[in-house]
């Protein structure tokens, strides 16, 4: 009897023990083990992030798809605090940043951007590209003005729109990115932080939001909402290797430990659309190809009168 019962005090305590600890990527937390612990079985649901964007002629051109519009992004006086949460480098902004167009409904508040990288390059990136991995990926993070706070905005299935970005490697550094890459060593350690004055969020991605791929996810660490529009933007952003190596040198919570393939794999599509907000030429070809069926057509109508 005392046998059962301290066996069950035991079992009661090892269970707590896994539902209470913090999730991460590698065993006996990582990915494969995220739905088992407590809060989190979202991450189980069939339209999960990230997922290998396909080859864009296997991704269907979509006219709603219009170009980004960003506000904000160049101001100099907005609040950026980069902290090291343990999982990532996350630069916090606290402004007036917002996004809108890309065939978003409303505005959505832009509130942080953080990044996704491997311990060689590799891999790192959380999307595929037809299969090919990338270096580094990072995500800005938005949610929909409707609701008052990302955290009240996360759970809602129209809640968040991230934008997502590759990065391929280069020879000499990305001048851009110099400053922000440059207080990564002041955030070794996580939950360090530091204030970042000097850098502007335009500086961080590409001068033309028109070319991307767009599809429906969740986020790509627990809770696993359901609650992301995904953008992937065609273009890559240059970064060095000297840069990438200053991400490789955060260190983790757990002691003696880098952060590095922070990455979730990727997801099944259960069927999910991938659409292209931009036209190929095999797309033009087929609107010539009608319209000379039309003009054949015509011709022979013309010709029976
Ligand atoms: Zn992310």
């Amino acid at each position: 009897m005392f046998y059962s019962a301290t066996l069950l005090v035991v079992f009661g305590l090892i269970n707590d023990f896994v539902t209470c600890a913090e999730w991460s990527y590698s065993s006996p937390y990582g990915p494969s083990n995220w739905t088992t612990m407590h809060g989190n079985a979202a991450c189980g649901l069939r339209a999960q992030s990230p997922i290998d964007i396909p080859d864009a002629t296997n991704a269907q051109y979509d006219e709603m798809l219009v170009p980004f519009v960003v506000m904000g992004f160049e101001k100099k006086t907005n609040v950026l605090k980069l902290v090291n949460n343990g999982h990532t480098a996350q630069l916090n902004i606290i402004g007036d940043l917002k996004v809108s167009g890309g065939g978003l409904s409303g505005t959505y508040n832009t509130a942080q951007l953080h990044f996704h990288w491997g311990s060689s390059s590799n891999k790192g990136s959380e999307h595929l590209r037809n299969r090919t991995r990338y270096p580094l990926e990072m995500h800005i993070v938005n949610y929909n003005s409707k609701y008052d706070s990302l955290t009240n905005a996360a759970p809602k299935p129209d809640g968040l729109a991230v934008l997502g970005f590759w990065f391929k490697v280069v020879a000499e550094d990305n001048k851009m990115f110099a400053k922000l890459v440059n207080n990564l060593t002041k955030i070794q350690n996580a939950d360090d932080e530091v204030d970042v004055t000097d850098v502007l969020v335009s500086d961080l991605i590409i001068p033309k939001l028109d070319k991307y791929y767009r599809y429906k996810g969740s986020l790509t660490t627990p809770p696993c909402y359901e609650s992301v529009t995904w953008t992937m933007f065609e273009e890559t952003i240059p970064i060095s290797e000297n840069q990438l190596r200053l991400f490789r040198n955060l260190k983790e919570k757990k002691p003696n430990h880098k952060i590095v393939n922070n990455f979730r794999p990727v997801q099944q599509l259960n069927g999910r659309r991938v659409s292209r907000s931009f036209k190929l030429e095999t797309d033009g070809a087929n609107t010539i190809c009608s319209s000379s069926i039309v003009t054949v057509l015509l011709v022979y109508l013309l010709h029976l009168l």
